[in-house]
């Protein structure tokens, strides 16, 4: 099959169920076909690689050269991007095909789609039903067959949650693995592109294309390159999997453990071992969360001022009120609500009580981290503790909603890697997500347990 053939079908089957499901921003089919052509062409020559050809929806927080990048933004919502992020750049010279750009939370602030200004993703299995957040879109996109990959990021837990609600896989690299040079910043310490695919095979080949070493995004590491393949076919006997109880804790849902539990026979049964590993500061992941992401947040979107480029307030009075009317009417309420928070926990006399306080709980939680892989390979449990809720069930309560991301946080305070695979479903048919997380670099012994279980 040719790479033009299969960027038609997938664009054909994109456009017919975006009405309904709401999983892209931006299709260009034209774009889309002349990278296609241009992969064919390659593939004529001999110059392909195993990915030349294959067509990957890119997360509309991804600048990408002439396409309208939003980040689900009213005050991006007229950017076209210039240049090409590291990522997009990577995927270009793979030869992989630009999709289209998907929906996401207004800069991936969300765990529900829902704070998207392009309005809500629907969940393929239940359209009255969120996606998850922030990376919906994606996750949308890949369960639907729209696309059969795509990017995501993941600040707090923004691949790993919505591939879980939607029954996909997804993996956060360990923070420094992917560039995030052209990546709309959040929460600069935390955010991490990754992929979100159907298998871990396929998150392993992504994951071959977009890792590596940039100049341009000052916490890139410098390593190697690693093959994430090589470990796939790896045998589990005598693996160590961590067992946290915090994770097994009240308020998850009881499908959801027993999901969690079945999977965790699985292994075993594959050869590994378990063990108890205890990770007490996990339940202070959400407030620390919400003072440095916000923090963060705060800072990084300043310089959306209707200046430089982006919305601009059609009218207004002199300089201060062009920037107060533009971003009164570009962010949404939770962005705004991020900012507020931000520039409060920041401010003169409320640093050292919230934010320093913040950043010495961080350190503790990484610690947890450390000494519980003292003991184990991997650390098993529930990505989320539901499966996906009903759309507007959780708008009106935004600590509510903070709460879906209790068992994902903690791994972006840490830096570490994480990854989520379906792992069945619930007693109403919507699919359970499996959180597996790794030690620093780890990514190639979980993607192997991942597709060993799968
Ligand atoms: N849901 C979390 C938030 O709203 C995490 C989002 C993310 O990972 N980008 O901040």
């Amino acid at each position: 099959i040719s790479s033009v053939e299969l960027t038609r079908f997938f664009l054909e089957r994109a456009q017919r169920l975006n009405g309904r499901l709401n999983a892209f921003i931006t299709l260009d089919p034209e774009r889309s076909l002349a990278q296609a052509r241009e992969a064919d062409a390659r593939r004529e020559r001999g110059d392909a690689g195993p990915l030349t050809g294959i067509p990957v929806a890119q997360k509309d927080i991804f600048c990408a050269k002439g396409w309208l990048t939003t980040c689900g933004s009213k005050i991006l919502s007229n950017f076209v991007a210039p240049y090409d992020a590291h990522v997009v750049e990577r995927m270009n010279a793979a030869g992989i095909v630009n999709l289209g750009k998907t929906n996401m939370d207004e800069f991936a602030m969300g765990s529900s789609n829902e704070t998207s200004y392009y309005g809500p993703v629907r969940n393929p299995w239940d359209p009255e039903r969120v996606p998850g957040g922030s990376s919906g879109g994606s996750a949308c996109a890949v369960a639907a067959r729209m696309a059969p990959a795509a990017t995501g990021t993941d600040t707090g837990g923004s691949i790993r949650q919505p591939a879980a609600l939607c029954g996909v896989s997804g993996i956060k690299p360990t923070y420094g693995v992917v560039s995030r040079y052209g990546m709309i910043a959040f929460a600069s310490s935390l955010d991490q592109g990754g992929p979100m695919a159907r298998s871990a095979e396929d998150l392993a080949l992504l994951l071959n294309v977009m890792a590596g070493f940039d100049v341009r995004d000052s916490t890139s590491l410098e390593r190697a390159p690693e093959d994430y393949t090589r470990d796939l076919e790896r045998s589990l006997a005598g693996l160590r999997i961590g067992l946290a109880e915090e994770y097994f804790a009240a308020g998850v849902a009881p499908d959801v453990a027993r999901a969690v539990q079945a999977a965790v026979e699985e292994f075993r049964r594959l050869g590994c071992e378990t063990v108890e590993v205890k990770l007490p500061n996990t339940r202070l992941s959400i407030p620390v969360y919400y003072v440095l992401a916000p923090a963060e947040a705060s800072s990084n979107l300043a310089r959306y001022d209707g200046v430089r480029y982006g919305y601009r307030a059609p009218a207004y009075q002199d300089l201060l009120d062009m920037y107060m009317k533009t971003r009164a009417q570009g962010f949404g309420a939770e962005v705004k609500r991020r900012i507020l928070i931000g520039t409060y926990v920041l401010s003169h006399g409320y640093y050292d009580a919230y934010y320093l306080q913040a950043q010495k709980l961080r350190r503790l939680i990484a610690e947890d981290f450390r000494r519980a892989f003292e003991r184990c390979d991997l650390i098993v449990g529930p990505t989320s503790p539901t499966t996906a809720f009903p759309l507007g069930s959780r708008t009106a309560d935004p600590v509510q909603m903070y709460l879906s991301d209790i068992f994902t946080i903690a791994v972006n305070l840490a830096g570490l890697p994480g990854m989520s695979i379906p792992a069945g479903f619930d007693a109403q048919g919507l699919p359970v997500g499996l959180q597996i997380i790794g030690n620093y670099f780890g990514e190639a012994r979980m993607l192997n347990a991942a597709h060993q279980y799968q």
